[in-house]
C-alpha cells in the first residue's frame, strides 16, 4: 500500500473514510503486583539474572501442584470493584494448551468459562462523542505469564529466562465499544490511572507490565454486522496503539473500496516503520482445547470477603475528578489532569492546603500553576511528580504570595526559577533580592503618565472608542516597571486616568 494512502484523507479517499465506522475492541494484560508468582513462592522481581527465580512448578516439571496466591486475588477482585463488575463468587482455572519455547508446561492456566469478573465499564472522554461515553469491559480473568525468549548473545543459539514464567497476569477484555484511535488512547489512560491508583499494577507500558492488544474493524456507518477484525499486537505505548488503529483502519478501508476482503488474523505494528505486517492466522478459542484445570480446585469467595475489599476501596480517578471539581470549583479538564495520577491529585492538594494555611485559598490559581509552570518543568526534564524540583509547601507559599500581592505573575515565575534550581522558601528568595510587587499608587502613577505621554497615538485610538489598545498600554506600563507592578492596580488606575 503506498505512503499516500495512508496520509490522504481528502478529496475522494475522504469521502470513502467518512462512510465507514470504526470499531476497536481492546485487551489488557495487566501485571499484577504480587511479591511472588500466582502458583508458587517464586519472587517476582523484575531484573534479576536469568532463571535464579524458578522452582520446580514455575518451571513445570512433572508431578508438582500449583497453589493459587491470595493476593492475586485479591487483585482482581479490586479491579473488578474499581471498573463496577461482577465479581464472581465461583470462578474456575482452565488450561490453555499451546506451544511455546518459554512456556514449559506446554499449557497456560487460565481462566476461560467463568472468569473472576464480568460485565464491568468505564467512562471516558470521547474527542469525538463527547464527555462520559461508557466503554463496555467483558471480562477480568487472571493467568500466568509466559517466560522470555533470548535471541542475542551466542551466534546461532536462543535461550530461554523463565523468570517471568508464573507472574500473575490479568487480563482486561473490552467490549467492541471504542469507536476511534482517540477513544482507544483516554480507555487506556483511564484503565492505567485506575490500576495505579489500586496499586495492583505498575501501568508500564515500555517494560511491557501493562500491554494492549488492538482488535479492529470497519464497517459502514449503519451496518448491523461487524466487518471482520485484525488483531494488533506488539503496541508498547499509548501513541504506538493510536498510530496502529489509525493505520489498520485506513488499510481496511482501502482494502474493501478496490473490492478485496479484510482476512482475519494477527498483524504485528513496527513503530520504526509506522506499519504493520502479519504475524498469523488468527486462531479460535477450539483451537487452544481449553478444559478445566485438573490441578486447582473452583476458586470460590465470600460475599463477606468481596464487601470487605469494596470497603477499603481508594478514592478512584472518576470520584476524585467530581470532588475536585465541587471542592475547588475547578474545571472538568483540570480536575481530569490533576487526577490522572494518585501522587500529582495527592501533590496539587497538599499545595492547595498549604496555600489556604495561608490564608489564601484560591485553589485553581494552585491548579494553574501545578498542571502548568510545574508541568511544563517535569515534562522538559522527563521526570514524574515524584521526582519534582519542588516541595508542595514551596508552590504553596508561592501561590499565597501571588494572592496577597507580594508577587505578580512575572516575578512569581522567577521566584519559582530559583526554587528550582536552588531550592529555598520563596518569601525569602523574594526579600534577598528585592522582588517585590509594586503597589503604591504614586509610582505605577508616574509611569503611566510617561506612557500616556509615549503613546499619544494609542491614547487618541482608546478614546476613539478601540479598546482593545488598553492590552497595549498595560503592557508598556508593566514594562516600565520591569513587571514589578501589581496588574490589577495598573488596570484600575490607567481606566481612571485615560478617563480624565
Ligand atoms: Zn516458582
Amino acid at each position: 500500500m503506498s505512503q499516500k494512502g495512508l496520509s490522504t484523507q481528502s478529496g475522494a479517499e475522504g469521502s470513502a473514510r467518512a462512510r465507514y465506522e470504526t470499531v476497536i475492541g481492546l485487551e489488557v494484560h495487566a501485571q499484577m503486583l504480587t511479591r511472588s508468582k500466582i502458583f508458587c513462592g517464586c519472587s517476582t522481581r523484575f531484573g534479576a539474572e536469568a532463571n535464579t527465580q524458578i522452582c520446580p512448578i514455575c518451571a513445570a516439571f512433572p508431578g508438582v501442584l500449583p497453589v493459587l496466591n491470595r493476593e492475586a486475588v485479591q487483585m482482581a477482585i479490586k479491579t473488578g470493584l474499581a471498573i463496577d463488575g461482577q465479581v464472581r463468587l465461583l470462578s474456575e482455572f482452565a488450561r490453555k494448551n499451546y506451544f511455546y519455547p518459554d512456556l514449559p508446561a506446554g499449557y497456560q492456566i487460565s481462566q476461560y468459562e467463568l472468569p473472576i469478573v464480568e460485565q464491568g465499564a468505564l467512562w471516558i472522554d470521547s474527542p469525538e462523542r463527547g464527555e462520559g461515553v461508557r466503554i463496555g469491559i467483558t471480562r477480568i480473568h487472571m493467568e500466568v505469564d509466559a517466560g522470555k525468549s533470548l535471541h542475542e548473545g551466542i551466534y546461532g543459539a536462543s535461550w530461554v529466562d523463565l523468570n517471568r514464567t508464573g507472574t500473575p497476569l490479568m487480563e482486561i477484555v473490552s467490549e467492541p465499544d471504542l469507536r476511534s484511535s482517540g477513544e482507544a488512547g483516554e480507555y487506556l489512560k483511564k484503565l492505567r490511572a485506575i490500576v495505579r491508583y489500586l496499586g495492583v499494577c505498575d501501568g508500564n507500558m515500555e517494560e511491557g507490565s501493562f500491554r494492549c492488544d488492538a482488535n479492529v474493524s470497519v464497517r459502514l456507518h449503519g451496518d448491523s454486522v461487524f466487518g471482520t477484525r485484525c488483531e494488533l499486537k506488539n503496541l508498547n505505548s499509548i501513541r504506538n496503539v493510536m498510530r496502529a488503529i489509525d493505520y489498520e483502519v485506513e488499510r481496511q478501508i482501502e482494502l474493501l473500496e478496490e473490492g478485496g476482503k479484510v482476512v482475519q488474523e494477527t498483524r504485528l505494528w513496527n513503530a520504526d516503520l509506522n506499519s504493520s505486517r502479519p504475524m498469523r492466522g488468527k486462531e479460535d478459542a477450539h483451537d487452544y482445547r481449553y478444559f478445566p484445570e485438573p490441578d486447582l480446585p473452583p476458586l470460590r469467595l465470600t460475599a463477606e470477603r468481596v464487601a470487605a475489599l469494596r470497603e477499603a476501596m481508594p478514592e478512584l480517578p472518576d470520584a476524585k475528578a467530581a470532588r475536585f471539581g465541587q471542592q475547588y470549583q475547578l474545571s472538568r479538564y483540570d480536575a481530569g489532569v490533576l487526577t490522572s495520577s494518585r501522587e500529582l491529585a495527592d501533590y496539587f492538594e497538599a499545595v492547595a492546603a498549604h496555600a489556604a494555611s495561608l490564608g489564601h485559598g484560591n485553589a485553581k490559581m494552585a491548579a494553574n500553576w501545578v498542571t502548568g509552570e510545574l508541568a511544563a518543568r517535569l515534562n522538559r526534564d522527563g521526570v514524574e511528580i515524584g521526582q519534582s524540583p519542588l516541595q508542595p509547601w514551596q508552590l504553596g507559599k508561592l501561590v499565597a504570595l501571588i494572592q496577597q500581592g507580594t508577587l505578580s505573575g512575572k516575578l512569581a515565575k522567577e521566584v519559582f526559577e530559583i526554587m528550582c534550581q536552588e531550592g529555598g522558601d520563596p518569601q525569602q528568595i523574594a526579600e534577598q533580592r528585592g522582588m517585590r510587587q509594586v503597589s503604591d499608587e504614586g509610582a505605577i502613577d508616574v509611569a503611566i503618565a510617561r506612557v500616556l505621554a509615549s503613546y499619544p497615538d494609542d491614547v487618541a485610538q482608546y478614546r476613539a472608542g478601540k479598546g482593545k489598545v488598553m492590552g497595549f498600554l498595560v503592557g508598556q506600563v508593566m514594562k516600565a516597571t520591569q513587571g514589578k507592578a501589581n496588574p490589577a492596580l495598573v488596570n484600575q488606575r490607567l481606566l481612571a486616568k485615560l478617563a480624565e
